[in-house]
Formats: structure tokens, sequence, C-alpha cells
């Protein structure tokens, strides 16, 4: 479970982050959706703790993240992350993109690294892509490839920054159809996206951010189909 109260978050003088309450439950699939620069990326950073909000709580699992004592190294291996960018080690295998942190970071042995890499391979769909590097591979493969490294860490949550929107159009389906089979399986997902079909669909809530602060949340039907905020219809007229 995710739960943020009050959070706060400026870079100099520009306050991007206004006071954000919200929560994600344990399974549950949250999808924040907003305008450019509305602060999704940052709030996102603040719950793995790429950025230190200025005050308020957030709560990962019963850790209190914001606490300054908190093991933050500890804490992020407990999260996956999947951005707009892959970033995968070029010179590696795909296989070897999922394996190389659970040995170096969790200290498990090649052998047992290697067959949960296989196991995530698989689940993404890649099994057969396993020698390649991840040149050969399409944007959305390598965008699987690093759902699949993201789970080899067995994370507790999931946090996804538009994670589709840097991809052709014809490969953000097999990723959309990836992270929906996560989320059937429970996993607790916060998902940045444009999809506003996926969010319709998969999302248990939605939130609507604008100007750093939460506009609108309700479940996906209410907020998508029927948006009750001005500012939330105009941006889903711009966006639908
Ligand atoms: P987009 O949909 O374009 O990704 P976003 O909702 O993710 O937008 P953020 O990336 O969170 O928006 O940015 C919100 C504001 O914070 C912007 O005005 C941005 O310039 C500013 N900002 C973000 N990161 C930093 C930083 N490290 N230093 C200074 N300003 C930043
Ligand atoms: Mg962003």
């Amino acid at each position: 479970a995710i739960q943020l109260t009050g959070v706060t978050k400026s870079f100099g003088d520009n306050e991007v982050l206004r006071g954000i309450s919200l929560a994600v439950n344990p399974g549950d699939v949250v999808c924040l959706i907003g305008p450019s620069g509305s602060g999704k990326s940052t709030l996102l950073r603040c719950v793995n703790l790429l950025e230190t909000p200025n005050s308020g709580e957030i709560v990962v699992n019963g850790t209190v993240v914001t606490d300054p004592e908190v093991d933050i190294d500890g804490f992020r291996r407990r999260v996956g992350l999947v951005f707009q960018h892959f970033n995968l080690f070029p010179h590696l295998t795909v296989l070897e993109n999922c394996v190389v942190s659970q040995v170096k970071v969790l200290k498990r042995s090649r052998a047992e690294a290697v067959e949960v890499a296989e196991r995530n391979l698989a689940r993404v769909g890649l099994s057969d892509k396993a020698a390649a590097r991840p040149a050969a591979l399409s944007g959305g493969q390598q965008q699987r490839v690093a759902i699949a490294r993201a789970l080899s860490m067995d994370p507790e949550l999931m946090l996804f920054d538009e994670p589709t929107s840097a991809l052709d159009p014809e490969t953000v389906g097999d990723v959309l159809a990836v992270m929906r089979e996560l989320a059937d399986a429970g996993m607790t997902m916060l998902v940045v996206t444009h999809e506003m079909g996926f969010a319709r669909e998969v999302a248990d809530r939605v939130v609507f951010m604008d100007g750093g602060v939460v506009v609108e949340e309700g479940p996906a039907a209410q907020v998508i189909t029927a948006p009750q905020n001005p500012r939330t219809q105009e941006f889903l007229s711009r966006v639908l």
C-alpha cells in the first residue's frame, strides 16, 4: 500500500506538489493522469525517494519513507520502477540485464538469478530473446525486458511513469497487455499514463492532477467517463 498525506515539493520557488494526499491499497492499480508539468513524475519520484518532499508524509507498506532515518537503498529495492526510457544495459544480453541486480543487490546465486530471470522473461513473452542484445529488440520488447528486470527483484509494488509514451503505436499494446496481467495477478501499481483505455479498463481508481494538486479522483468509470470537475472535463476532451 502507498499512502501520501499532504506531500509538497518545490524546486526553487516553483511549487510543483502543493499538498498531495492519495492512497493505493494493496493489490490495487491507480492511474495518475494530468497535463504536462502537473507534477506526476515528481510525485512518483517522491514515492521512490528519487526526490525528497519538502513536507508531508509518505508511507509504503508500513515504512515511513519520509522519515529521515529511513534506509533508502533497502527501501528502493522493494519498489519496481519502469520509466518511459527503459535504460537497459546495452552491452549485456536481455537475460543478463535481468540477472545482474539480483546477484549484486539481492546476493542471489547466479543459478537462482538466471532461473528467476527466465521465469520473468517468460512472463512478458520474451523467452526467445534471452540471448539478444537490447538494440536488436523493438521499443516495446525492450520495455517488456525492463518490466521483467524489475519483476526479477521481487518488488512489493510497481511504479510506472508513462511506460508506453515513447513507443511505436504497434508495440504499445503488448506492453499494456503485460501490465494488465500484472494487475490481474494482484500487483500493487501506481501508473502515470496517457492511455485512457488502459486506465478505464484496468485501474481501480483514477487520480487527475493539475497544478500540483489532486483535482478529482475516484473509480475509473466515474473519473474518465463522467468527470465532475471542469478541469478534468477539459483535460479529457483533449486526450480522449
Ligand atoms: P509530463 O506529463 O510532461 O511528464 P509531469 O506531470 O510529469 O509532466 P513533472 O515532470 O513532475 O511533470 O514536472 C513538474 C514541474 O516540476 C515542471 O515545471 C518541471 O519543470 C519541474 N521540475 C521537475 N523536476 C525538476 C527538477 N529536478 N528541477 C527543477 N524543476 C523540476
Ligand atoms: Mg512526467
